[in-house]
């Protein structure tokens, strides 16, 4: 296998698995290789890797996570016969929620994004609130409704407006990036280097049911529009993986405070692919996102408040300048004002019952390859 494919030594995305062939077995933690899956319990002979999440693995640090990451690529690499005992093919395999997760945290880091739904949401005002270039604007979201790519979503019920109770008739969709924590912090203390606290990405879609959003959302921000569900993929890329696609992050202005200008002023070179019923939709661009990764982190505990493992902040939806980047189906069809058509003839201004969508993204790989990230899905099933 060779640097080329999209899943191969230089990727080696992290999740949890059970076995067709063992029937009643705690889930256990696997790393993606090929169209297998390698057993770590069985392969590396540890049992934290038998214990259900990746939690277990993450509290073990920074230093933990590189070492072990060496050692898989050199089993792979140097005894692949070895290896090969332990390789469980995808398809004897169910995919699980890879991480307990702890705290979620939702930003809102896209320029593009945030102005195009300020001109939607507030027409006779400037788009953007005097607030949002000056700290990444979040909100914490609900971490018990995060659940795995391919679980159904069921279309909510909620207030849409005075005295109007009913399922969401604006279903959507936000394509976002998300950080996995695996190293905590006290209560009190300020996070160290990105890299000593944040272990890998995943994909999220964080669907949003805009008409219960939109009456709910003044003056506390999201809450029952957001809380219903949020999907993220089965496989956690370690950010060692994602090397190669770091690039600068985007000039700010004004200057941010000292504490947001840390040493990590890095992007990511991430093209997203959003697909409605197997149709590309959009092609987001996470290069182009405003705040980085690293000042989401610092902003998110400035005050003091602690890190979990387990901790899952997202980036918001990510947007980019065209009409065919944009992360949500709200721009995409200009708050349904210009639905999508799809090749069935059929058009969207929000999700239907029965509509599934699937979120991708591929980045430049560490040694000149290309890596895919592992896609999260979702299908809507009909009110109850
Ligand atoms: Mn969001």
């Amino acid at each position: 296998m060779t640097a080329a494919t999209p899943w191969g030594l230089d990727h080696l995305p992290y999740g949890v698995f059970s076995r067709a062939d063992r029937p009643g077995e705690t889930p256990r933690v696997g790393v993606r290789y090929g169209d297998h899956v390698l057993d770590l319990a069985d392969a590396l002979h540890d049992e934290v890797f038998a214990t259900g999440s990746l939690n277990a693995f993450l509290s073990r640090g920074a230093a933990a996570w590189r070492d072990t990451r060496a050692l898989i690529r050199s089993k792979l690499a140097t005894d692949p016969v070895a290896a090969g005992l332990h390789l469980v093919p995808l398809d004897r395999v169910e995919l699980h929620l890879p991480i307990e997760v702890a705290d979620y945290v939702d930003f809102y880091c896209s320029l593009e994004h945030a102005s195009n739904l300020g001109r939607m949401f507030r027409p006779d005002e400037e788009p953007l609130k005097p607030n949002w270039r000056h700290l990444p604007v979040g909100y914490h979201g609900r971490a018990g409704t995060v659940v795995a790519s391919g679980t159904p979503v069921v279309r909510p019920s909620g207030q849409r407006g005075a005295g109007v109770f009913g399922p969401s008739a604006k279903l959507d969709i936000e394509a976002e990036l998300g950080f996995v924590v695996g190293a905590p912090t006290a209560l009190g203390e300020r996070p160290g280097r990105f890299a000593d606290h944040v272990f890998g990405v995943t994909l999220v879609n964080d669907w949003s049911a805009r008409d219960i959003q939109a009456w709910e959302y003044v003056p506390l921000g999201p809450f029952l529009g957001k809380s219903f569900a949020t999907s993220i993929s089965p496989w956690i890329t370690p950010l060692e993986a994602l090397a190669g696609a770091r690039v600068p992050g985007r000039e700010q202005d004004p200057e941010p405070l000292d504490y947001l200008r840390r040493a990590e002023e890095w992007g990511l070179d991430l093209t997203l692919e959003v697909r409605l019923n197997g149709e590309v939709v959009s092609r987001p661009p996470y290069r182009g996102m405003y705040w980085t990764p690293d000042q989401m982190l610092a902003h998110m505990a400035v005050n003091g408040a602690s890190l979990r493992v387990g901790d899952l902040f997202a980036s918001g939806t990510v947007s980019g300048p065209e009409a065919g980047q944009r992360g949500s189906l709200i721009e995409l069809t200009w708050n349904g004002t210009e639905p999508v058509k799809l090749s069935d003839g059929s058009v969207r201004a929000f999700l239907e019952d029965c509509d599934t969508v699937s979120i991708t993204a591929t980045a430049p790989g560490p040694e000149g390859g290309l890596i895919t990230l592992g896609e999260v899905s979702g299908t809507i099933l009909p009110a109850r």
